[in-house]
């Protein structure tokens, strides 16, 4: 995880859904801003769960502002809708 600040990975090839926040993201960046990459990924869970795709648009934006972080993805979506094995084949990934 080297140029993404976290991402959700759906659940596949036998491994629970997860997320992950990137170490450097920790140690360089204040925890407020950690905390929202965190919550940021929560919606994307939330999204996940409700069998929505796992993209920035309308209804991620909503529920971004409905749990108090910026609905602004500064990046595109990541590639956390394809399955696991292929989210860890070196697709780079952003928050
Ligand atoms: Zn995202």
């Amino acid at each position: 995880m080297k140029h993404r600040l976290g991402h959700y990975m759906v659940a596949g090839g036998g491994q629970s859904a997860e997320i992950a926040l990137s170490l450097r993201h920790l140690e360089r960046d204040p925890w407020d801003d950690v905390l929202h990459t965190l919550v940021h990924e929560m919606v994307h869970q939330w999204q996940d769960q409700h069998g929505m795709p796992l993209d920035h648009g309308q209804a991620f934006r909503a529920k971004a502002r409905a749990v108090g972080i910026s609905a602004r993805a500064t990046r595109p979506a990541n590639p956390v809708a394809q399955p696991r094995l292929a989210a860890r084949s070196g697709n780079r990934s952003q928050p």
